[in-house]
């Protein structure tokens, strides 16, 4: 039979962490057992207790799905929905309901997936959890209903859902009918997020088929155990398409994640935990939290306005007296790159700015969001390609309040400038930042991005992936991202791959961080035909903050204070952390009208 075929080629897919030929880790019968990846010796009920992981390998087993439930849900909140459900047999199959019969039997499972409502740590979730040991957890008409039902009372409840795939796909036996379920579900599953609502998908070993086609890659958030075999077609029919042998770890979590499909992987003791904290940050709770740091806010930004508007100096954020920075600071700040202070001529001061935003030690992206942000969660990739490491991006607090955060990122050793490609992102790296903005928008959070970038990349496969129409989608969107957006440029803003990420309500620069069309050595090759009159470019290029605040280009311009390094930063991000709090209160008391309005004014006067 075809689908009994189908079920044989994918065991040995359905392996282990580090690859499909390891072998499938079973639980075997009996008492003291044999890890079937290492062949170590194990007492089952001791690995049963605890996570279906083996001692002396790692290895992860395959979890029944109330074991799965118990590992994630806060004690006695599961309760389960649709329990009884007749099932059908569209294609009047032979044999198919001696099967099921058979395996409902054994297994003491009704379907091969268990739907229901729980609190994981405190928050009230829609659950669905796939079992595995049920005709490989293949979605047929009952398991599709059941889904669909869960998630449509999730809709009507106003809560979030999670759920636990494995699958070896669509259910052969019930033919057309089980595709319509794939359709079916993600029905269900865009009306629970137009309603603003947040779904996870936890993929576990192995999600397969029409199951990956659908609700399992649909959700705003994608997490993998580690090893867990993810794709559409099973290892074995690939290779059989193709004739030749896939390489080790292939289609796994790793590979998914390395390819921009999943935004992390997660160990599965430490599941309970992330979904608690993901289910946290799109908590109405946390709106809750938000109003009282949002009261403690606005005290502490009436000081801070009363007191920049006693300085006169709009351009020159205090917080208190003895934290005021002066633009005449800046003229130490570059001893290092520019030279002897004789050296230092009015017209050359754009230039060791130049240089300045260029240090190599000059605090990098992740530097900004470890130190302004709390909680941060790395989310990974662009579900289409990769998951550029010159872009990072998450969500994390903000005082209270969750934000989407975006930084360019430079790297500080070597080994990390390499691996950022010197801060010079990559299709996949905009449509990542795309992605993650436009999550932001569904889930209403404000959008921080930090630029440091000497441009986006210039390569062959940049062009391939369309680096162009990366970037031009990136506008296109920004322009009418319903959510307030921010840009600080904290050090290169490399045209449009700064631009990429600043099409903001408001644009900050630090005193010595740099904005412009291209690099002064490319201004001046392109102008002059002659690189090495960079310096002469800096100067009639305005790329200084202070140059472009006076045309009206950015908002406001943050002084550094001497010599502007990582282990010094404190001063300055305190200044910024203030700014972005009054920045997030002012947006707060503009609807979305009026904020989209003003963002187009703000281009629209160029
Ligand atoms: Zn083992």
């Amino acid at each position: 039979m075809k689908l009994d075929n189908m079920f044989k080629k994918m065991k040995p897919a359905a392996a282990v962490r580090g690859g499909a030929s390891a072998g499938k880790p079973e639980v075997p019968e009996g008492l003291l057992r044999r890890c079937n990846k290492c062949h170590g010796a194990i007492i089952a009920r001791e690995v049963e207790e605890q996570y279906y992981i083996c001692p002396k390998c790692g290895g992860y087993f395959h979890v029944p799905s109330n074991r799965r439930i118990s590992m994630i849900a806060d004690p006695g909140t599961f309760q389960e929905w649709d329990k009884e459900m007749p099932a059908g047999n569209p294609l009047q199959f032979r044999g198919y309901q001696e099967k099921l019969a058979q395996l409902r039997k054994k297994t003491g499972l009704k379907e091969a997936v268990i739907t229901g409502e729980c609190h994981i740590e405190g928050y009230r979730t829609a659950i669905a959890v796939c079992d595995g040991r049920f005709l490989m957890a293949s979605m047929g008409e009952t398991v599709g209903e059941k889904l669909t039902r869960c998630i449509e009372r999730a809709t009507e409840k106003q809560i979030s859902v999670v759920i636990l795939a494995c699958s070896g796909g669509a259910r052969m036996q019930e033919g057309i009918v089980s595709l319509m379920q794939m359709a079916k579900v993600s029905a269900a599953l865009r009306r629970h997020s137009d309603a603003g609502l947040l779904y996870i998908s936890v993929l576990t070993d192995p999600t397969m088929g029409g199951v990956t086609a659908s609700f399992a890659m649909q959700g705003d958030v994608i997490l993998a155990e580690p090893g867990a075999l993810i794709g559409f077609a099973g290892p074995r029919v690939i290779e059989q398409t193709i004739r030749q042998k896939l390489p080790k770890g292939f289609q796994s979590a790793e590979f998914l994640l390395e390819h921009g499909f999943l935004d992390a992987i997660v160990q599965r003791q430490e599941m309970k935990r992330e979904l608690g904290k993901f289910l946290r940050l799109h908590s109405e709770n946390c709106g809750a939290e938000a109003e009282v740091v949002q009261k403690i806010t606005e005290s502490r930004c009436n000081t801070i306005e009363k007191e920049s508007n006693e300085s006169g100096q709009s351009t020159v954020c205090k917080v208190s007296s003895e934290r005021s920075f002066t633009v005449g600071l800046l003229k130490k700040s570059c001893k290092k790159s520019a030279g002897k202070p004789e050296e230092r001529m009015e017209s050359q001061d754009a230039w060791q700015r130049v240089q300045c935003s260029r240090s190599a030690d000059r605090p990098v992206g992740m530097d900004y969001i470890e130190a302004l942000f709390t909680d941060f969660i790395e989310l990974h990739g662009d579900r289409q390609f990769g998951d550029d490491a010159a872009i990072r991006g998450g969500i994390a607090y903000f005082r209270g309040k969750p934000v989407t955060v975006i930084a360019q990122q430079k790297g500080t050793t070597t080994k990390e400038n390499i691996a950022c490609n010197f801060g010079m992102p990559k299709p996949e790296g905009y449509r990542k930042a795309l992605r993650l903005m436009q999550q932001a928008e569904k889930f209403h959070r404000p959008v921080i991005c930090f630029v440091d970038t000497p441009g986006a990349f210039c390569g062959m496969e940049a062009e391939e992936r369309g680096q162009g129409e990366a970037i031009a989608r990136n506008l296109f969107t920004l322009t009418g991202l319903r959510t307030p957006v921010l840009t600080v440029i904290t050090g290169e803003g490399g045209s449009g791959g700064a631009l990429a990420l600043a099409v903001a309500d408001e644009v900050w620069m630090l005193e010595n961080s740099v904005y412009s069309i291209l690099s002064p050595e490319g201004f001046a090759s392109i102008l002059w035909k002659d690189a090495s009159r960079a310096k002469e470019a800096a100067n009639v290029m305005r790329l200084t903050a202070q140059d472009l605040q006076k045309q009206g280009i950015i908002e406001r311009v943050f002084p550094e204070g001497e010599h502007y390094t990582r282990e010094h930063m404190e001063p300055v991000t305190e200044l910024l952390g203030a700014a972005m709090e009054q920045f997030l209160q002012q947006q707060s008391r503009q609807t979305d009208e009026e904020r989209l309005k003003c963002r187009y004014a703000r281009f629209r006067k160029f």
